[in-house]
């Protein structure tokens, strides 16, 4: 079984139309089942998750609206899952938790897009890489990241090493990075890491994540999701071969399939 639980509406309406677009690249593709993950920030019923001007411009849309489209697609019988990708904050926890309680996810994705007011994987801000430690900025994703996953508030962490974003990779071997974010993944029962082939999209040009942290995902007995992070129809389980490719190397024989916050493992491919 193939599933493709990231990806967003955001270019377009949330209209069935534009929703049915993604399907019907999942289903030429092969892919059972979609989830759609729009960005928190989007919504007005998370005003101030992100604190930033970048985001408050962004911030127009009615979650309400878009959970009611997908309810109405998942009532016609479809197999589509509703998500929302959700960026992390410590200081945001309690504000996040509500949100989720307010609404009937079948998953939530917790992602970190941002180093304090610095959206560390927007192009427009890409001079700032200049001005870093790598070193630094690495130590600082991978410790809010593993706060995000401690914080149990989430179903699986997106994108896990998407601080890569851009081809900035510190020297020498990651684990010092990787080793403490899957020890703590794999205290908290269910949560998973998602496989996403939006990486190749990026300059990076690679998977996410890359295969030395997903070796130790497994070792530690970690599960995941499969995700394109489409933003356009075609992009929908775009490049998924290399994807199973990477999870066969490394030993993975099944794949995590949410309904309603609980988590199932049905078997790749
Ligand atoms: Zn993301
Ligand atoms: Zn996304």
């Amino acid at each position: 079984m193939l599933l493709d639980y990231h990806m967003h509406l955001e270019n377009g309406p949330f209209t069935r139309e534009w929703a049915l677009k993604f399907y019907d690249t999942a289903a030429a593709r092969g892919i059972t089942e979609i989830g759609f993950s729009e960005h928190v920030y989007r919504f007005k019923q998370a005003w101030g998750i992100v604190e930033h001007p970048w985001a408050y411009e962004r911030c127009t849309e009615d979650l309400d609206e878009y959970v009611e489209l997908i309810l109405a697609l998942k009532a016609e019988g479809l197999p589509v899952k509703l998500g929302l990708e959700i960026d992390y904050a410590p200081e945001k926890e309690d504000f996040i938790r509500e949100l989720i309680k307010a609404y009937p996810f079948d998953y939530v994705l917790g992602s970190i897009h941002w180093l304090g007011d610095w959206g560390f994987d927007n192009p427009d801000w890409i001079d700032e890489w200049e001005r870093r430690d790598l070193d630094a900025v690495y130590a600082e994703y991978f410790r809010i990241l593993a706060q995000a996953a401690a914080s149990k508030l989430f179903h699986c962490l997106s994108h896990p090493d998407v601080i890569k974003v851009f081809g900035h990779r510190p020297p020498g071997d990651l684990t010092r990075f990787y080793q403490p974010l899957v020890e703590t993944i794999a205290k908290v029962p269910d949560l998973c890491i998602e496989v996403s082939t939006a990486g190749l999209r990026k300059p990076v040009g690679r998977l996410y994540p890359e295969p030395e942290l997903l070796k130790l995902a497994k070792q530690h007995g970690i599960k995941i999701t499969l995700a394109s992070d489409a933003h356009y129809p075609e992009d929908v389980g775009k490049d998924y071969p290399r994807a199973v490719q990477l999870l066969q190397e490394v030993g993975y024989t099944t794949i995590t399939r949410f309904s309603n916050g609980s988590g199932e493992q049905v078997p790749l491919g």
